[in-house]
This record gives structure tokens, C-alpha cells and sequence, in this order.
């Protein structure tokens, strides 16, 4: 297992965004480490952005935890894990399995991941393994298995360039998913006719690509959606073939749209009605169409229908399943698709099952154990409301900052503060999570990593070593493996490698599903696992880059289904109250605990703002740079204000990264309210109410 730096380069994958751009890094004779894109990988083709091509300077041991501690003091191995194995083995005796819990990460690799899912869904018997996924695309999951039958992402990036139209909603992908809006410019570029469209409440750097920039009100996207299905039948430009032989729930969804005149949809949403009639017109006209969605859409009390909403319009015209043609959702993650696949997600099983009869008992005979759960576990927001009223006795929080990024984030210290028992395996030494750690597990970093990552796109991409593991650091997979052992589930966990892992993840992929079009690897072969190539899902056996080209789709009756979308009312704050957005700024990621180490990085946004339109500052008194404190129910904080006329009236936004650790007191999530999508159970992140004044501060 032991990892030896190799001298050579190595082709990986980068460890922050969605996009899953493929690496070259290339370690120098003087213990640096040399970053370039790799030319020949199908996401970024040579690309990288800012955050991708300063890799390099992330990789110091500065703040890295390189040993196991048990209450502050530097254990072994050996003590580290019995402590883990017998607490949580006691925990289980004593209050039964849904007592204890793991928070996973979409930083962690696909084969970490399934051995988690496999410890906690497999042999502890209970559910309870969600992750910060839950925060970042959930919504697309539910949205997907609704319409599809099955979370499956139709198409890929080549779509996105072949496309007469981009329509971006709530997507700052310039910002967010940089190498994405580089390929949609640069193919803008070429092609003079093709348009962007771009749906966001804020006037994002993406919309110096846009032709036409929609600024809707927070939420307002469902109902701008239910009324393009309504211009569209009104038009008679559906495509009714398809609609009668491939699809279900039309007539439901057309007659509930049918309310939605551009009037109405313009109260709704805020959008002047020339605005919204130009974006109709446009996609009406424009047979190849993709319309990206991102956290605008997934963060929301709405993110499912908002998600359904827009399949809708695609299912209507027929545009899915064709080449530059469809519904896309970009994940924020590195591996949130991994964790999709593993089972990582409370409210799926494995391999992309779901709980019932007949996958509950074809995993217990896979997996040899008769203890698998049988039914949903606690998605991410309840969970920690079950560690704050005591359900939750003993937690295990696997590379993830939730102190930082759960909405309601003070409730969720306090949480973890008077938890018995909490667990944290994590590269970083100090977060404000780490603070409230029992136990603390030093876990590999990117260049330490082994194993395989998904991206938004379906693709599989290995994640490979070029660094040793440093102090007594260990992959996730072996911690978790380890522990499993000691809880006496030795039969199960016996790896030695991460290449073995993966086998095991195909194989189950493949047993007894036979004739499943969804989630199949069986094509991938073990032995070539050190020199795979990325290859997208299902895997039959070359890859598959487009789904639904056939327009059978995964539900009963091989249709796709039309999900009926009553938009919520508007959303407009109350005298005094503005609506708060939170987001990512360009050269950070997450909570910083890699990119904060980068000088250049912090270069581009040195600290947390507030951004404000110019009206609502001049009437408030707030000078630019000039500190603000924003409160809500749930908390307050004081940041320097950023005047500028990107954001609307009555909003602002707060990017999401700064922790106690980088700047006191800045965790904006502690002012968010913890309501969730009733479907998906995602936060609804981009929509708090707060309150504004100047801060005078002697
Ligand atoms: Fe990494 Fe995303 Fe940038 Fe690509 S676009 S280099 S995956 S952060």
C-alpha cells in the first residue's frame, strides 16, 4: 500500500470541480510539483483554470494532520481505530444502528466512498451515510429519477459546443466551472450564430458570453420554465411524435402551464415580458438547444420541480438523447457523481439502486451480509438535527467542513459540540469541523489519492498517485476498511488496494442486471484499472456518450415522464429584508483548505464581501469597502461591502468560503435558514432573508 513519489508524470485528475478536467503533474527534482492539462483528456483537452493550474502550490504539508489523535494528543493507529470500531460497535449494541452516522464528501473517491456505503448500508444496517452532495446536486438526482426513471445525465460536453443555443440557468460557469464556459466561448467564437442565454439573479462574469441576460428573481426559474412549456404548445412547435411515443403526463403538465401567459410569468419572476418572449422566441426557433443547470437550480425549496421543469421542455420538442440537444445538469464536486453511483446518497442503496425487495436482497447476497438496510437513512440536514437531539450518538465525518457549510451552521456546532462521539477523517489538520473531533484520522490528499473520480458528464477518470503519503497519513478507504475489521466485519473489508475495490464496484454494477441499460461498468476490466482511460457510463463496453439516443428511457414503461410543476409563489422580500444569495467566488474552493494555501489565489478575492446594488447601498448609508452587518434569524456577521450594479435590488450575495479558520466570524451559511426541497432534500443554500445596516466600528 505504501505510495512512492514518482519522478515521472503522472496523468490525474483535478480534485475541485464538476468538470473533472484531466492533469499531467510532473514532480521536480527541487520537491516541487509541475501542473499542466493533460491535452488528451476528453473534459478540458489541455485546458485548466486558475484554481487547476495552481495545483501545484497547494500541495505543502503546512496544516496537514499527519497522525491519528484521540482527544488532542497523538494516538497510534491501533488505538485510533479500536477507539473508533468499539465506540461505535458499543453505540450500535446499546442504541441500535440508525444511533449512529456518516457524513461523506464529494472529495472523496469513488472507492472510498462504496467502502463506506458498504460498512454503513451493507453490515451496520442502517442508512445513515449522506454527504455534502446532498448540498450540491441532489435536486438534479430527484429530478432525474422523476422524469427518467433513473439519475442519468443524457448528455455531455460535446453538446454544449454543438448547441445553436446555450441556456445557463443559475450557473456562474466562468466562475464556477471555468473550462466548461471556455469550450462554450470558444466555440461562440467560431460560430457567430450560436446564442447563450443566461438565467440568474445576479449579472454574473458568464454573462459577458450571453446574448441575453434573463436577471430573475430568487425561484423565479420554475415559472419561467412552465411558461416557455406553455409559448412552446401555444406556438404548436412541441414535437408531438415524440410526445405520444416516447414520453407520459403531457396533457397534466400542459394544462397546469396553460396559466402561465408571459404576464403572469413576468410577475413571477421580475423579467421584463420583451425579455422573456426574446428567450421563448429564441428557443422555440433553435432545434439544437442544451440548457444547463447548476446550484441556482439545485439550491432551492424548488431545486426538484425547478429540475422537472426544465426537463419538461426538452421532453415536449423531442430535444434529448441528440447531438447537441438536452437538459444538464453540472455537478459542483469533484465526485458527486461517484458518490451518485456507490450508493453514497441516504435515500439510494448501490450501484445506482434503490431500496426495494428485490435490490435489498441481490445486494445482501453480494455483499455476503444479512444485515443490509432496508429502507432510506437521514439526509444530510436531518441528520444533524438527529446528532442535536441526541438520535445520533456517534458520527463520522469523511473530508467535509458541514460546521462551515450546512445551512443553520451555528445549530450545527452546537450539534457536533455536544455529540458523544464524533469522527473526523480529513486532510486538513484544522477546520472548524476538526475542532469538535474526538478523534481525528489523517486522510491522503490529491497526489497522494488513489482511486477513480466521475464527472458531470458520466466519465470515469482515475485519480492517481505522485506523491508518498507523508507522516502516517492513509487513504479513506483503508481507514474505513480497517475499522470495519475491528467491528468484526473482517469477511467483507479484506483490501489491499483500491484497483480491488473498484472490481468489486463493477461486479456489482453488473450482478444479476443483466439487461440493465442504467448503470452498467461490467465492460471495464480490472486488469486494466492502473491504465484505464477515461471512459464514460454505462460502460457497454467502449463508453456511452449520449443516453436516451433511442428514447427508451428507464421508468416501467421505457417512457419518460412529464412532471406536472405548479411554481411557487414570487419570492419578494419584506420592507427592510433583503434575499440572500451565496455562492463561490473564482479562485477559491469549498472552505479553503487547499486553496487558501495558494498566494496567488487569494490574490484575485482577498476577503468575504457582501455584493450590493448601488440604490440599495445609497439608501442604506453603505459606502463601498465600508463594513456591513447582515443578520437573520439564525445568525449575523460583518463583512465589507462590494457596491456594484451586477446585483439587483433587493439581493445580495456572500460567497460561502471564508471560516472561522480565514476570517472571523464570516461563515455565511450560519445565516441560512435549514429548509429543504421536500423531494430531494437539498438546502435551499441561495435564498435566505436578512437584514442590512452599516457597522461602525471604532
Ligand atoms: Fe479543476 Fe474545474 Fe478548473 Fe477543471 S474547471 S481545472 S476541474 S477547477
Amino acid at each position: 500500500m505504501t505510495v512512492i513519489a514518482s519522478p515521472a508524470p503522472v496523468r490525474t485528475t483535478c480534485p475541485y470541480c464538476g468538470v473533472g478536467c484531466g492533469v499531467i503533474a510532473t514532480p521536480q527534482p527541487d520537491g516541487t510539483v509541475a501542473v499542466a492539462g493533460d491535452p488528451d483528456h476528453p473534459a478540458n483537452f489541455g485546458r485548466l483554470c486558475s484554481k487547476g493550474s495552481a495545483l501545484g502550490e497547494t500541495l505543502s504539508l503546512d496544516g496537514r494532520l499527519l497522525y491519528p489523535e484521540i482527544r488532542g494528543e497523538r494516538a497510534s493507529w491501533d488505538e485510533a481505530l479500536a477507539l473508533v470500531a468499539s465506540v461505535f460497535k458499543n453505540t450500535i449494541a446499546e442504541h441500535g444502528p440508525e444511533s449512529v452516522a456518516i457524513y461523506g464528501s464529494g472529495q472523496l473517491l469513488t472507492e472510498d466512498y462504496y467502502v463506506a456505503n458498504k460498512l454503513m448500508k451493507g453490515f451496520i444496517g442502517s442508512a445513515n451515510i449522506d454527504t455534502n452532495s446532498r448540498l450540491c446536486m441532489a435536486s438534479s438526482v430527484a429530478g432525474h429519477k422523476r422524469a427518467f426513471g433513473s439519475d442519468t445525465v443524457p448528455g455531455n460536453y460535446e453538446d454544449l459546443e454543438d448547441a445553436d443555443l446555450v441556456v445557463l440557468v443559475g450557473s456562474n460557469l466562468s466562475w464556477c466551472h471555468p473550462v466548461i464556459y471556455q469550450r462554450i466561448a470558444a466555440a461562440k467564437a467560431e460560430r457567430p450564430n450560436m446564442r447563450v442565454v443566461l438565467i440568474d439573479p445576479r449579472r454574473t462574469m458568464t454573462a459577458d458570453i450571453a446574448d441575453l441576460h434573463l436577471g430573475v428573481r430568487a425561484d423565479g426559474d420554475a415559472a419561467l420554465f412552465v411558461g416557455l412549456l406553455n409559448s412552446l404548445v401555444e406556438l404548436g412547435l412541441t414535437n408531438p411524435d415524440y410526445v405520444a411515443g416516447h414520453t407520459t403526463g403531457f396533457e397534466a403538465a400542459r394544462l397546469v402551464a396553460a396559466d402561465w401567459d408571459i404576464s403572469r410569468v413576468a410577475e413571477a419572476t421580475g423579467v421584463a415580458p420583451g425579455d422573456i418572449e426574446a428567450f421563448y422566441q429564441l428557443f422555440a426557433a433553435t432545434p439544437k438547444v442544451v440548457t444547463v443547470f447548476s446550484q441556482g437550480v439545485n439550491q432551492s425549496a424548488s431545486g426538484t420541480d425547478k429540475v422537472n421543469a426544465i426537463i419538461n421542455c426538452h421532453l415536449a420538442t423531442g430535444r434529448i438523447g441528440r447531438p447537441g440537444m438536452g437538459p444538464f445538469s453540472i455537478t459542483g464536486q469533484p465526485n458527486a457523481m461517484g458518490g451518485r453511483e456507490v450508493g453514497g446518497l441516504a435515500n439510494m442503496l448501490a450501484a445506482h439502486m434503490d431500496f426495494d425487495d428485490t435490490t435489498i436482497d441481490r445486494v445482501s447476497r453480494f455483499w455476503g451480509s444479512k444485515a443490509v438496510a432496508t429502507k432510506p437513512g437521514l439526509k444530510a440536514v436531518d441528520m444533524f438535527r438527529a446528532i442535536a437531539d441526541g438520535r445520533i450518538k456517534a458520527v463520522w465525518i469523511m473530508a467535509t467542513n458541514p460546521v462551515d457549510s450546512l445551512p443553520e451552521a451555528d445549530a450545527a456546532r452546537e450539534a457536533l459540540r455536544n455529540c458523544p462521539f464524533v469522527v473526523v477523517s480529513d486532510m486538513a489538520a484544522k477546520t472548524d469541523t476538526m475542532a469538535h473531533a474526538h478523534v481525528k484520522l489523517p486522510a491522503a490528499g490529491w497526489g497522494e489519492k488513489d482511486g477513480t473520480v466521475t464527472n458531470s458528464e458520466r466519465r470515469i477518470s482515475r485519480q492517481r498517485p505522485f506523491l508518498p503519503l507523508p507522516g502516517e497519513v492513509r487513504p479513506d478507504w483503508w481507514i474505513i476498511s480497517q475499522v470495519a475489521k475491528r467491528m468484526g466485519y473482517s469477511h467483507g473489508f479484506a483490501y489491499f488496494s483500491p484497483g480491488q475495490i473498484f472490481a468489486e464496484h463493477v461486479a456489482l454494477s453488473a450482478f444479476e442486471n443483466e439487461g440493465s441499460r442504467d448503470f452498467d461498468l461490467s465492460g471495464l476490466a480490472s486488469a486494466d484499472y492502473a491504465t484505464m482511460a477515461p471512459v464514460q457510463w454505462p460502460v457497454r463496453p467502449a463508453g456511452t456518450k449520449r443516453m436516451f439516443a433511442d428514447a427508451r428511457y428507464f421508468t416501467p414503461d421505457g417512457k419518460a415522464r412529464f412532471v406536472t410543476v405548479q411554481p411557487p409563489p414570487p419570492i419578494v422580500p419584506a420592507p427592510g429584508q433583503f434575499i440572500l444569495n451565496t455562492g463561490r467566488v473564482r479562485d477559491h474552493w469549498h472552505t479553503m483548505t487547499r486553496t487558501g494555501k495558494a498566494a496567488r489565489l487569494s490574490a484575485h478575492i482577498a476577503e468575504p464581501f457582501v455584493e450590493i446594488n448601488p440604490a440599495d447601498a445609497e439608501a442604506l448609508s453603505i459606502r463601498r469597502t465600508s463594513l456591513v452587518r447582515l443578520e437573520s434569524r439564525h445568525g449575523s456577521t460583518l463583512l465589507r461591502a462590494l457596491v456594484t450594479d451586477r446585483q439587483q435590488r433587493g439581493n445580495v450575495f456572500v460567497p460561502m468560503h471564508w471560516t472561522d479558520q480565514f476570517a472571523s466570524n464570516a461563515r455565511i451559511d450560519a445565516l441560512v435558514a435549514g429548509k429543504v426541497d421536500p423531494v430531494s432534500g437539498q438546502p435551499a443554500l441561495k435564498m435566505a432573508r436578512v437584514t442590512l445596516s452599516p457597522a461602525h466600528v471604532r
